[in-house]
């Protein structure tokens, strides 16, 4: 298996990650993608972005990454985002606390801070750097925290991941979708985390970038039109009751392994998501929080674990979370967020119904009694507190006491229902699978590194070369080059050092092809294209490249392209 050192020294030599700030020494946790890197980066989002806007008709936006302190405490990051950290007495180093535990328990994270503290106390864990004491166990906010605008002592924070964007934007989006569900909504870019103490490369980053989905669906129907299509797929699942199963995804659903068709189709389409952009699939498995690790409104959540150096390691984060954000910013906020489902044919309902007392209400209120009593019939008697109903009118908001009103059963006909949607939400870890594709992709052939990245998501598709570079070799070269650009299709054209040396430069990259121009080709107009994982070499047209290429990049049987020698 790779060994993480080697790929990221891979990839800070070849362009492909940086660490931030490096000429100022680097803050952890903190990495720039150089161009192979931004490259790779952007063509794995084009491929997810495609699957979910072009293959399940889901919309994106792009919301902003700082948000007023509201939004986070209707979401529960103000009090709740909190990760537990310990410091050393003597050189003040901070830990997860977790962390530092982590061969003593199980399921370290979902300890609390005392029995992380007793752990700490009871076998002597002392600081990993110096040997020092270790503070006890306190809780560390992960938000970054800011003020916006000038003096106004507006308290902001940048968002630690894309979702809220896409939450408070519910009725906008609701209403763009023509008031219907299911409604599928990506969004893509950064969140930003203080994590305590970031290690391992860009597995745990400051700043990091994030691919989430947020599926809005009626609450009473969890099917999924295409799960037939996918129920005989199989899944690789390690369940919260200690089961390793390979399983078909109907059969998840049915033995009751994942709730519901919605979240076991986006599990499968997950999978397929990663496997397409180079994650091995046998190194790929999905495991279900533990019941303390989980949020308390979601009703099941399960992690797309890909197995790296580090170990398992969770990439995806796929969860069914309720009504909880929806039903949150509506009581933050006041503004409802109900999706309205009609029914075939008005039904009948029984419900209760507030009745004003007019007879009461007119003296009391006078010229406002009309609009007051209007109000309290359209209120929800559930709101009824400490025996007052709380009306909101011209802006106002009048408490009317019990005896100004009665409460009684009644008969009505109603088209549909309101309801706050469920969400469904495959959150990505952008940095996480692009390691993960690196160190899946890495590997040796006779003392050389090749990266087997596949075509899609390389960051060149061709190398170009002329075998020297004279006798017009170099000029038909950089012809084909540049039309090979002008085609669409990354190129990387070098002419320096032997023909040997530049494949190796382009296996180091994971480049897929390459293509070399030769005395032969001035004679009968044919190139050399050769493969990067099996080395083997054809002769196409010249005339035929841009086609070849196209069919390659596609895996297609090239066959008919071939010259014979
Ligand atoms: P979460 O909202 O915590 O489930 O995070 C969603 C996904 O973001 C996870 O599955 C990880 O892949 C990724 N992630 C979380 N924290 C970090 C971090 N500090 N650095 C890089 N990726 C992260």
């Amino acid at each position: 298996m790779a060994d993480a050192q080697d790929v990221l020294s891979l990839c800070k030599r070849r362009g492909f990650l940086y660490p931030s700030f490096e000429i100022y020494g680097g803050v952890a946790g903190m990495y720039d993608y150089g161009p192979l890197g931004t490259a790779l980066k952007n063509n794995i989002i084009e491929i997810w972005r495609r699957l979910y806007t072009l293959g399940e008709g889901f919309v994106e936006i792009d919301s902003e990454t700082i948000g007023p302190e509201v939004v986070f405490k209707a979401s529960g990051h103000v009090d709740e985002f909190a990760d537990k950290m310990v410091k050393c007495k003597a050189c003040e180093e901070p830990y997860r606390a977790d962390h530092l535990v982590k061969d003593l328990h199980p399921n370290a994270g979902a300890l609390g801070e005392k029995e992380i503290d007793d752990l700490i106390r009871s076998n002597n864990v002392v600081c990993p750097a110096c040997g020092g004491e270790l503070s006890t166990v306190e809780e560390f906010n992960l938000m970054f925290k800011t003020i916006i605008g000038p003096g106004s002592g507006r308290v902001g924070y940048m968002r630690p991941e894309t979702a809220q964007g896409i939450f408070v934007n519910f009725p906008n989006l609701y209403r763009y979708n023509r008031e219907k569900l299911p409604l599928g909504v990506i969004q893509v870019g950064r969140g930003y985390r203080n994590e305590i103490s970031p290690r391992q490369g860009i597995i745990r980053l400051r700043e990091f970038n994030m691919m989430e989905c947020e599926l809005f669906v009626d609450p009473e129907d969890k099917t999924w039109p295409r799960f037939g299509d996918v129920s005989s797929e199989t899944l690789r699942l390690l369940a919260n009751d200690g089961r390793e199963l390979e399983i078909t995804v109907g059969d998840a659903v049915e033995q009751g392994v994942i709730c519901n068709q919605v979240l076991a189709y986006f599990m499968w389409f997950t999978q397929e998501f990663l496997k397409a952009v180079g994650v091995d699939g046998e190194r790929l498995r999905f495991r279900q929080h533990e019941k303390e690790e989980m949020a308390h409104y979601a009703a099941d959540c399960w992690d797309a674990e890909s197995f790296l150096s580090y170990g398992w390691t969770e990439i995806v984060g796929i969860a069914d979370r309720g009504c909880w954000d929806l039903s949150r910013h509506a009581n933050f906020s006041g503004v409802e967020m109900t999706s309205f489902k009609r029914f075939d044919e008005p039904r009948e309902v029984e419900r209760d119904r507030i009745k004003p007392r007019y007879d009461k209400l007119g003296p009391m209120y006078k010229a406002k009694a009309g609009k007051i009593g209007k109000a309290m019939e359209e209120a929800d008697p559930a709101a009824i507190a400490d025996g007052a109903i709380t009306v909101e009118v011209d802006g106002e908001r009048i408490a009317i006491p019990g005896e100004l009103f009665d409460v009684a059963r009644v008969k009505e006909k109603v088209s549909g229902v309101r309801s706050v949607p469920h969400v469904i939400e495959p959150s990505h870890g952008l940095d996480r699978i692009i390691y993960t594709v690196l160190e899946h992709a890495y590997s040796q052939k006779d003392d050389q590194t090749v990266m087997r990245l596949s075509p899609t998501v390389a960051p060149i598709k061709v190398g170009v070369f002329p075998l020297m570079a004279r006798d017009e070799l170099d000029d038909m070269a950089m012809d084909l080059d540049q039309e090979l650009r002008y085609g669409g299709i990354e190129t990387y054209y070098d002419d320096s050092g032997s023909i040997g040396r530049r494949y190796a430069r382009m296996d180091e990259v994971g480049t897929p092809f390459c293509i070399t121009v030769d005395y032969r080709t001035r004679e009968d107009g044919t190139v050399t294209l050769r493969e990067r994982d099996t080395s083997s070499q054809i002769r196409v047209r010249f005339a035929d490249v841009l086609n070849v290429v196209r069919a390659a990049l596609c895996g297609a049987d090239l066959t008919q392209f071939v010259v014979e020698e």
